[in-house]
């Protein structure tokens, strides 16, 4: 595909030394939620900002990095799904409230976020970004009304809860003494802690902890909240069970193979999804290719059923972004070209059967079909692990308009399949989905449902 969202988040505390260093690796871990600027937040009666547009490496390297100080930080990696990609809102955010400093990076998006933003303007209040996250942190200081060093956990997730039900946020605040972290109750994006010999965290994905010595690693249900302080932590309820929306792209796309999302290990649900893939959509052909690196779990989950011998046909170029990642369509066709390159001899007069996690905009797709024709394949086959993508995400997935998807632009395969110049395309159809993630807790919106498009 290519889709984007999104965003990581990481903060914490350290039981002793500084925790820069451990905030910059955690972004490192989650560099593929957000290319576009990086940030963290440390210190500990008083913060630090540092954040700039670009990648962790870039904007957070080690000779910046060893001169930042203090126990507490939190730190973000960004695409811009709400607000423009500049500096200004790259995160976390901080501002100075009653004589104390507080900090605040967001993962998702606040529902009805242009009209609340009127709402507070016309009640005087000042922005300086055009971020849901600045917001987000107004509405809370304005509620409180009180020095950020005495929120108490459950007061400001009654806040959250107040304003912005509905939405999707996995945030964290760095307050005096205190990081505090919450995911909404109907949990879209993922929480998790650790309890680690270093000291205790946070992040969007557990995969973020791999760097540290983790004692105990527990995934943040959704509607809980986490307060850690200098030497202890406290995970509690804000928000009372309820159904939940869990996005499934979080695991067809966004998460890293080697994290365990929502209860179940990325790269072993993208396997499931490729052979379920494989079972509903037979073809006869000589080699599977997947499009790497996010469709390579599928294509093996494809082989796994099919039998059909896998193939690395395709080179990823590990040192350009990912296309979704790169906003503009004319710059992501541009990436396809430099980040795909065919091995000839794996493709040339062979009937290959291309597997991708999704198919979105249809960019990617048909540029690669181009390079197999070009690289002498008899026949080309595209296998998509995931059902068409026919609307747009308001809880922070950046798909396109629906006139940009390719769904939504050829209702029919015989005709999408002509557009992409393939031999056939087949989807994983929706049911499919639903067998391997299950029928209720997830959000599916984006999918199409039962229609029978052949
Ligand atoms: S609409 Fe799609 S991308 Fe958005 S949260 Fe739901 S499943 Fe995820």
């Amino acid at each position: 595909m290519k889709l984007h969202e999104e965003c990581g988040i990481f903060g914490g505390i350290m039981t002793s030394g500084v925790v820069a260093p451990i905030v910059q690796n955690g972004l490192f871990m989650l560099q593929h939620r957000g290319q576009e600027s990086a940030g963290l937040c440390c210190g500990d009666e008083d913060f630090s900002l540092h954040k700039g547009k670009g990648l962790v490496m870039h904007v957070l390297p080690d000779s910046r990095i060893k001169d930042i100080r203090g126990k507490i930080g939190i730190g973000h990696v960004r695409y811009s799904t709400q607000g423009c990609s500049d500096t200004l809102n790259a995160q976390p955010f901080m501002v100075r409230y009653l004589n104390e400093k507080v900090s605040i990076a967001h993962n998702g998006n606040v529902k009805s976020a242009i009209e609340m933003r009127k709402k507070l303007e016309h009640e005087g209040e000042i922005f300086v970004t055009s971020s849901d996250t600045e917001m987000i942190m107004k509405k809370v200081i304005k509620v409180l009304c009180k020095p950020p060093s005495q929120w108490e956990l459950k007061e400001v997730g009654q806040v959250l809860l107040d304003n912005f039900t509905g939405g999707a946020w996995s945030i964290v605040f760095a307050v005096p003494g205190k990081v505090l972290a919450y995911r909404d109750p109907l949990g879209f994006r993922p929480l998790f802690f650790c309890e680690a010999e270093e000291g205790f965290f946070v992040a969007s994905e557990d995969s973020a902890f791999r760097h540290l010595e983790p004692i105990n690693i527990i995934e943040i249900e959704p509607g809980e909240c986490v307060e850690i302080t200098y030497n202890n932590y406290k995970i509690s309820r804000f928000a009372k069970e309820t159904k939940h929306k869990k996005c499934v792209f979080e695991h067809i796309y966004f998460s890293r193979p080697d994290s365990n999302v929502f209860g179940r290990n990325v790269y072993m649900t993208r396997v499931e999804l490729g052979k379920k893939c494989a079972e509903e959509n037979p073809v006869k052909a000589d080699v599977v290719i997947p499009v790497m690196d996010s469709g390579f779990a599928a294509a093996n989950g494809f082989v796994h059923h099919s039998n059909i011998p896998l193939h690395m046909g395709l080179l990823r170029n590990h040192w350009v972004g990912r296309t979704f990642i790169v906003p503009g369509q004319k710059n992501r066709k541009n990436g396809v070209q430099r980040k795909q390159m065919p091995i000839k001899p794996v493709i040339e007069g062979k009937k290959i059967v291309l597997v991708d996690d999704s198919l979105v905009r249809g960019t990617t797709s048909k540029e690669i079909v181009r390079m197999m024709r070009k690289a002498g394949a008899k026949e080309v086959h595209i296998r998509i692990a995931s059902p068409r993508v026919v609307d747009t995400c308001f809880w922070g997935v950046d798909i396109p308009t629906k006139q940009e998807l390719i769904a939504d632009s050829y209702e029919f395969i015989a005709d999408l399949t002509k557009f992409i110049e393939a031999d056939s395309v087949a989807y994983l159809s929706f049911d499919g989905l639903k067998d391997v993630f299950g029928k209720t807790g997830w959000c599916y919106n984006c999918f199409e449902r039962e229609k029978n498009y052949d």
